[in-house]
C-alpha cells in the first residue's frame, strides 16, 4: 500500500483535495496530521468513469453555458460561487487541469509537493485557487479588513482534485439576498482517522445537498440543517469524525471569507438521529424555521442544544413566542406539544 500527503494549502483545501483523492482513488484509509492528511491506498489509476462524467459536461458547458445550473455535478461549483464572473474562467482552467489527471499521482504528494512545485502565495504554477477552495483568492482575499493582493497558484492535480472535492465532498447552502449573497459549505473529514467506508459515507450524505435559502443562517444552524434534512439515520466508525464548516460573503464588490469552523460529529449525529425517531416532524420544523428571519434566530438556539449542549430554556420560549406569531404552528408542532418537545431535547 502507498502512502500519500495532502499538500499542505491550509485545512479547507487540503479536506476538498483529500475528498478529490478518495473520490478517484481506491483509498483505504486517511489519517490527519494537523492541518494535513496522509493518505494510504493505491494511487495509480484514477477512477474514469468520474472523470468522463465531468469532462462530459464541461463538453456541453463548453457549447451551451446555460445548462450550468441543470448540469448535476458542474452545479455544484456555480452554486459555491459568490463571484459568478470568474465562472467561464474557472470551468475553462478545470478542463485543462482534468487533461492531467490521467496518470498515477503517488510520486505527486510527497510530503514536500508544495515547496517542489512552488505553490502558494507568490507562487509559480498556472492555477489559481478560487474563494470557495481555499480562504485566498487573487486581489479580493482580505486580511484585517483590508483588502490585498494575495494570488494563491497551485498546480493542475490540486486544482481538479479541490474541485472534485468541493463537487462530491460538500454540502452547499447558499443565500441570496437583496443587497448580500453569502454561501456556507461543510464537509466531513477525520478528527484522527477515517477508513474507505466512512469516508464514502460521509460523500454520500453531504454530495447531493446544494440548497438556496432566502435566509441567511448562522454557520451553526447551517451544521444542524445539513444534518437534520434528508438522510440521517447513520453512524461512523470507532472515530468520530470532524465536520467543517466555512463561508464566503459577498456585498457590492467587497468579497470576504470567514474563519472555518470544526466540531465533532459523532455524539451530534446520534443525538439528531434520536430526535428524527422520537419526534418525526422534526425536520418540518427546522425546514420551516429557515424560512423566515424570526425562525432563524430559534433555529439558532435550537442548535446551540443539540451541537453544544446549550441551556434549553431560552431557546424553547422563544420557540413558544414563534409558535404563537405564527398561528401557533411550526412543521406541526404546537405550543401544546411543546413540553413533550422539550422532553425529547434535552433527553440526552
Ligand atoms: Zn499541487
Amino acid at each position: 500500500m502507498a502512502e500519500i500527503y495532502t499538500p499542505g494549502h491550509g485545512i479547507v483545501t487540503d479536506s476538498l483535495i483529500m475528498h478529490g483523492i478518495v473520490k478517484l482513488y481506491d483509498v483505504r484509509k486517511v489519517e490527519r496530521v494537523g492541518e494535513r492528511f496522509k493518505l494510504m491506498g493505491s494511487f495509480e489509476t484514477p477512477d474514469s468513469g468520474t472523470l468522463s462524467l465531468l469532462e462530459e459536461e464541461l463538453r456541453i458547458y463548453s457549447k451551451h453555458p446555460e445548462v450550468l445550473s441543470s448540469s448535476s455535478v458542474l452545479g455544484k461549483v456555480t452554486d459555491s460561487n459568490v463571484n459568478v464572473s470568474v465562472t467561464p474562467k474557472w470551468l475553462g482552467k478545470l478542463s485543462d487541469a482534468l487533461t492531467e489527471m490521467e496518470g498515477d499521482i503517488t510520486d505527486v504528494y510527497t510530503v514536500d509537493h508544495k515547496d517542489k512545485l512552488k505553490e502558494g502565495r507568490k507562487g509559480k504554477q498556472e492555477y489559481l485557487l478560487y474563494l470557495p477552495l481555499s480562504f485566498v483568492y487573487g486581489k479580493f482575499s482580505q486580511s484585517d479588513y483590508s483588502v490585498t493582493a494575495k494570488d494563491y497558484s497551485v498546480c493542475g492535480h490540486c486544482f481538479a482534485l479541490s474541485n472534485i472535492g468541493l463537487i462530491y465532498g460538500t454540502a452547499v447552502v447558499r443565500y441570496s439576498g437583496k443587497d448580500k449573497t453569502s454561501v456556507t459549505l461543510m464537509t466531513i473529514i477525520p478528527d484522527e482517522e477515517m477508513d474507505r467506508a466512512d469516508l464514502l459515507l460521509a460523500q454520500r450524505f453531504v454530495q447531493g445537498k446544494s440548497v438556496s435559502l432566502y435566509t441567511e443562517l448562522t454557520l451553526k444552524s447551517v451544521v444542524l440543517y445539513v444534518l437534520s434534512v434528508g438522510e440521517t439515520l447513520f453512524s461512523f466508525g470507532e472515530h468520530s469524525p470532524q465536520v467543517l464548516v466555512w463561508r464566503l460573503e459577498r456585498s457590492g464588490n467587497f468579497m470576504r471569507s470567514l474563519q472555518p469552523m470544526a466540531l465533532r460529529l459523532g455524539g451530534v449525529l446520534k443525538k439528531v438521529a434520536e430526535i428524527k425517531a422520537d419526534y418525526p416532524y422534526f425536520t418540518n420544523i427546522v425546514l420551516k424555521l429557515s424560512r423566515s428571519e424570526d425562525g432563524a434566530v430559534v433555529l439558532d438556539r435550537l442548535a446551540d442544544i443539540i451541537l453544544f449542549n446549550g441551556d434549553p430554556y431560552p431557546a424553547l420560549r422563544q420557540l413558544s413566542l414563534f409558535l404563537r406569531k405564527n398561528k401557533d404552528e411550526v412543521g406541526e408542532l404546537t405550543v401544546k406539544d411543546l413540553p413533550n418537545f422539550a422532553k425529547i431535547l434535552t433527553k440526552q
